[in-house]
């Protein structure tokens, strides 16, 4: 059944190789567009398919299976929409994310809402729209008793929730801790996201809290992304599966009927061989909490990376080619601005490079250590250091791989560099390449505007003003 990975990466670096050299050709790429993101649109359909058959393979047929994507990966509309007709919802962690997530057109019923700093207008809007929300902690626990009852503890304002629709439950650490990257391990004892389940009386507590409402229907736990290595997601999957037992057991009744176990899924970043999969992740899962799959749960995934990684390239021209203390340089328009994490955290985040010449055509050849720098200005602004890769002349294209999630939608602004033109792409039918425009590049006077431009004034007005 499963797709033979080796030759899916085959043919995604083809259809790559394919999608750079026409645009050049269709000169989306050039002197005056010198960096861009690509988004592989046949890649996304297939990740969402296999996504959607691992599981479907792994549970009773009727079983309610929510595959929300998390929109922080790659927070683009239509990106959101492509997944939604492809059967996935949208997990969000912030009103421009919601707001994101609704323009694309995904229903409420088919969104999540986990975000760790909520406020009560925020919640208030999920819960009258009906969006799932799991509640990190006893506080905010608090402020949904006040939406849900009539009469809340905290005694708010604002209309009581008549008809509640929206799924609830409560995010849970299961602190069995973290992979290989600090910053993506959520499940340490001292995260700051979710109930720690191993502090003193906090199970106890969750129980309670359950027990105490009967409204409460779910559990989450999301241990980590990237550098979580599987059997420790599993172990965050059981951890909370076996606490859902309990909490049912102590009600009487199947109270909690919807375990939300994240997502995290890793991506190996320094090959095209998508591993592990999500039929790999399903099937470990069904051998290590088999009791997940039985058919008493409903089902919600939170993927994010593990689905848009691979379909995201960055390419950007390179503007000069140099050499310094006997190191070669090729200085080109993708640094910090598109991949921030790999440039501030190298080890952490290293990606892959491919090679281009001037007409978009990989480049062969005998491999050259080189630097490929970005265009900021502070001398760690590199997207690969002492890389050994074909040598990359001045007009050439240097690409950075597996960049379609947290990277070129992410945006960071140093030195005012514009956010870059993303295009989607797919075969055209005739043997050729096709492209869309999935977002705008920013052009500098919307680098001005949202730089103060309309308030050029404001502080010579101020200094005027209290001088007088
Ligand atoms: C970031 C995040 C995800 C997605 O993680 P990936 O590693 O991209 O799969 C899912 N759920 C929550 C709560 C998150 O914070």
């Amino acid at each position: 059944m499963e797709r033979d990975i080796e030759a899916e990466a085959q043919e995604r670096a083809a259809r790559r190789d394919e999608a750079v050299r026409a645009a050049v050709e269709q000169g989306l790429l050039g002197p005056d567009a010198a960096v861009l993101g690509l988004l592989d649109m046949t890649g996304i359909q297939q990740s969402a398919a296999a996504l959607r058959a691992a599981f479907d393979a792994v549970v009773p047929s009727g079983t309610p299976v929510l595959h929300a994507f998390a929109v922080k990966a790659t927070p683009l509309v239509p990106v959101l929409r492509l997944l939604h007709e492809e059967g996935l919802g949208a997990e969000v962690a912030s009103p421009g994310e919601l707001a994101l997530a609704r323009a694309a057109g995904v229903p409420a019923e088919r969104t999540v809402l986990d975000a760790p700093a909520k406020t009560p207008a925020e919640l208030r809007e999920a819960l009258t729209l009906g969006i799932a929300v799991n509640a990190d902690n006893p506080q905010e626990l608090d402020r949904l008793d006040a939406l849900v009852l009539p009469r809340g503890p905290e005694g708010v304002g604002g209309a009581p929730m008549t008809s509640l629709r929206s799924p609830l439950g409560i995010r849970i650490n299961p602190q069995i801790g973290g992979g290989s990257i600090g910053a993506t391990s959520t499940a340490t004892a001292t995260s700051k996201f979710g109930v720690g389940l191993r502090d003193e009386g906090a199970r106890e507590w969750v129980v309670r809290a359950f027990l105490e409402r009967p409204w409460l229907t779910r559990l989450h736990a999301h241990t980590g992304s990237q550098g979580i290595p599987m059997p420790l997601l599993a172990r965050g999957v059981a951890e909370t599966y076996a606490l859902a037992e309990e909490i049912n057991a102590r009600a009487g009744r199947r109270q909690v009927d919807t375990l939300d176990i994240g997502g995290g899924l890793s991506v190996d970043f320094a090959s095209e061989v998508a591993a592990p999969t999500y039929a790999q992740y399903a099937r470990v899962l069904a051998e290590e909490v088999p009791g997940l799959f039985d058919g008493r749960y409903g089902l919600v995934t939170e993927f994010g990376r593990s689905l848009m990684a691979r379909h995201g390239t960055v390419v950007a021209r390179v503007e000069y080619t140099k050499s310094s203390g006997g190191r070669r340089i090729a200085v080109t328009h993708a640094g910090v601005q598109v991949a921030t994490r790999t440039v501030y955290a190298p080890e952490a985040w290293p990606l892959r490079i491919a090679a281009y010449d001037a007409k978009g055509r990989p480049r062969t050849g005998p491999e050259v250590v080189q630097d490929v720098a970005g265009p900021a200005c502070f001398s760690g602004d590199l997207l690969a250091e002492g890389r050994a890769l074909p040598p990359l002349e001045q007009g050439d294209y240097a690409a950075a791989l597996d960049t379609g999630a947290y990277y070129f939608a992410h945006h960071y602004a140093y030195n005012s560099l514009a956010r870059p033109g993303i295009y989607g792409f797919a075969p055209d039918g005739a043997g050729g390449v096709t492209f869309a425009v999935v977002r705008e590049p920013q052009t500098v006077a919307e680098v001005v505007a949202e730089s103060g431009g309309a308030h050029a004034d404001a502080l010579t007005t101020l200094r005027a003003s209290g001088s007088r």
